[in-house]
C-alpha cells in the first residue's frame, strides 16, 4: 500500500444547528487523484475547508503525513490546534477555489509571489523568481505582469493554480475549479489538472466534470447529506453505482 498523505476520521462540522458533516471518513494516498461528487449543499466544500482548517471541525480527526510534516489533529469542539501547527499544515496543502480569489490590484507574478512571502516567509527577490518560474511552467510566461482583469477566467484560474503549486504542496485540493468558467475555457484548466495528476501530484478534486472523473480519477467518492455514501474506482462507480442516491445523482448529471 502506498503511503497515506491524508486520513480523515469521523469528521463532524456544524454551523449553528445545521450539521453539515456527519462523520466523514476518507483516506488519500500519495499520488492518488480522488474525485468527490455530490449534490449542492451536501458538504463537499465544507469538507475541503476543514481539511486545511479554514473551518474548524467540531469532532473527528485529521492526520496529515509526508516527509516534511506529520501531525494528527484531533477535534473536540473546544480546543483549537496550535496556531503554528495549523500554519505549517496549510503550507503543505494547496487549495484552488471556484472563484479564483486573486488580488485584483496585483499582477499575476505578485499574486503568486505574495503567497510565497507570506506563507513561506521567502525574500522578495527569491519569491518573485519562483513565481515567474511557476507561471512559466503553467504556460503563462507572457502574463507575469498582467493584472487579473486583463486575463481570461481560465488564465486567472491557472494563476491561482500556480500560486498553490509554488508552495510545493503535498496535496492539492480543488473545489469546483472549473464551474465559474465560460464553457470554452473549462478544457484548458482541466488539461492543467490532468497534467498535474500525470506528474504524480496527490489531488482531492470536487468537480461535476464526469469526463475528468472517469479519465483522471483513481477513486470516486459520492457525498450525500454530510456523509460519504459510496466510494470506489471511478469507472466502477460511474458505470455501476450501488447506492440508490448515487444512481439518482449520476442520472441527474449524465444526460
Ligand atoms: P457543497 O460544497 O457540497 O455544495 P457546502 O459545504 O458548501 O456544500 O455547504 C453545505 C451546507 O452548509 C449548506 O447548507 C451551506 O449553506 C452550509 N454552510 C456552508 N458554509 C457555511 C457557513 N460558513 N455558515 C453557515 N452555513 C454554511
Ligand atoms: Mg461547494
Amino acid at each position: 500500500m502506498t503511503e497515506q498523505i491524508l486520513r480523515i476520521e469521523n469528521l463532524h462540522k456544524s454551523f449553528g444547528d445545521l450539521e453539515v458533516l456527519k462523520g466523514v471518513d476518507l483516506v488519500v494516498r500519495k499520488g492518488e487523484v480522488v474525485v468527490v461528487i455530490g449534490r449542492s449543499g451536501s458538504g463537499k466544500s465544507t469538507m475541503l475547508r476543514c481539511i486545511n482548517l479554514l473551518e474548524m471541525p467540531n469532532q473527528g480527526l485529521i492526520h496529515f503525513r509526508d516527509e516534511r510534516f506529520d501531525r494528527e489533529f484531533a477535534f473536540d469542539g473546544r480546543h483549537r490546534p496550535k496556531a503554528s501547527d495549523m500554519q505549517q499544515l496549510r503550507t503543505h496543502i494547496g487549495m484552488v477555489f471556484q472563484h479564483f480569489n486573486l488580488w485584483p490590484h496585483l499582477t499575476a507574478r505578485d499574486n503568486v509571489s505574495l503567497a510565497l512571502r507570506r506563507v513561506l516567509k521567502m525574500p522578495v527577490k527569491e519569491a518573485d523568481a519562483r513565481a515567474a518560474q511557476q507561471l512559466e511552467r503553467i504556460g503563462l510566461a507572457d502574463k507575469v505582469n498582467a493584472y487579473p482583469s486583463m486575463l481570461s477566467g481560465g488564465q486567472q484560474q491557472r494563476v491561482a493554480i500556480a500560486r498553490a503549486l509554488a508552495l510545493d504542496p503535498a496535496i492539492m485540493l480543488f473545489d469546483e475549479a472549473t464551474s465559474a468558467l465560460d464553457p470554452e475555457l473549462v478544457a484548458g484548466v482541466l488539461e492543467e489538472m490532468r497534467r498535474l495528476a500525470n506528474e504524480g501530484m496527490t489531488m482531492l478534486v470536487v468537480t461535476h466534470e464526469m469526463g475528468f472523473a472517469r479519465e483522471v480519477g483513481d477513486r470516486l467518492v459520492f457525498m450525500n447529506r454530510g456523509v460519504i455514501v459510496e466510494e470506489g474506482p471511478a469507472r466502477d462507480i460511474i458505470n455501476a453505482p450501488q447506492h440508490p442516491e448515487t444512481q439518482e445523482f449520476l442520472r441527474s448529471i449524465i444526460h
